[in-house]
Order: structure tokens, then sequence, then C-alpha cells
């Protein structure tokens, strides 16, 4: 099922919600604050057309990454290689390359942030586009899910 992991405007924790028809609030465990969440039935079906917490249609996908990992690891792979003579570099290079293969795919909502995993519709979700980003974040423009490029 669909996993909604959404930033809590008050404290910027993450909360973790699954799509549920019934459910018109999200709470927030850290700082009890409440968001308004609307699911409707492609939620319930793990398919993502609308942002259940701001209601916009426009998202992108990217590597579900934690990018603290691989820089901790790279700097241990660094340290190492004086000892190993840069093997280490290459064996991490391999490592990075053999996990980035296989990291799972997340999409995120250009307005809210709201971050959704296991999407049965992905394939539709486009990479992210950094002119559409800053006409969403700046100007607060609606794109109504269609993407800017062809
Ligand atoms: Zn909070
Ligand atoms: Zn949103």
């Amino acid at each position: 099922m669909m996993s909604v992991q959404i930033t809590c405007p008050n404290c910027a924790s993450s909360v973790e919600v699954h799509p549920d028809q019934n459910a018109h609030k999200a709470q927030c465990d850290v700082c009890n604050h409440s968001m308004d969440v609307t699911f409707n039935l492609d939620h319930v079906q793990s398919i993502l057309k609308k942002c259940p917490v701001c209601t916009r249609q426009d998202f992108y996908k990217q590597k579900d990454f934690n990018r603290k990992i691989g820089v901790g690891l790279f700097v241990i792979a660094a340290i190492l290689s004086i000892w190993t003579y840069g093997l280490s570099l290459v064996a991490l290079y391999l490592v990075d390359l053999f996990l980035f293969k296989r990291l799972p795919v997340v999409a995120i909502c250009y307005k809210c942030r709201t971050n959704f995993r296991n999407v049965a519709n992905f394939s539709e979700i486009r990479d992210y586009d950094h002119e559409m980003n800053d006409r969403i974040v700046y100007s607060d423009h609606d794109f109504k899910g269609k993407p800017l490029s062809p």
C-alpha cells in the first residue's frame, strides 16, 4: 500500500500515514499539530494523481536515497584509501552503483514536499523539473498535473 510521509508545517517532523478514505486529519506525534488530508479511491489503490495534503497534481520522482549515509560512506572510504591505495574508493563506487540501481523510487509533491512511497503509477510521474519547481514554489503556479515539457 502507498505510504505518505508528510512534513509537519509546525515542527518539520515526518508524519507517516496510509491512505484511508475515512481519515480527514493526520496528527504529528511530536507537536500534536493536526493537518487536513483528503484521501480518495485513487490513493487507496496506491495511485497518485492528487496530493492528499495540498490537493495539487504536480509531482516529481527521484531515487529514495539517504544522502547522509552516502556521504558517511564516502568519508570512510576516503580515509581507508590511504592504506588501500585507493581501492576502497573503487569498492565504494561499485557498491554505490549496485545500491543505486536497486533503490526504490519516491514521488514528491512540488508544492508541499509530501513524499509518496509504493506508488502504483510511478511511470506516469516525471523526473524533477527545475523550472516547474521554481514556478510552483516562488510564483505559486498550478500546473494541474500537466508537465512543462512534452
Ligand atoms: Zn509537528
Ligand atoms: Zn502537496
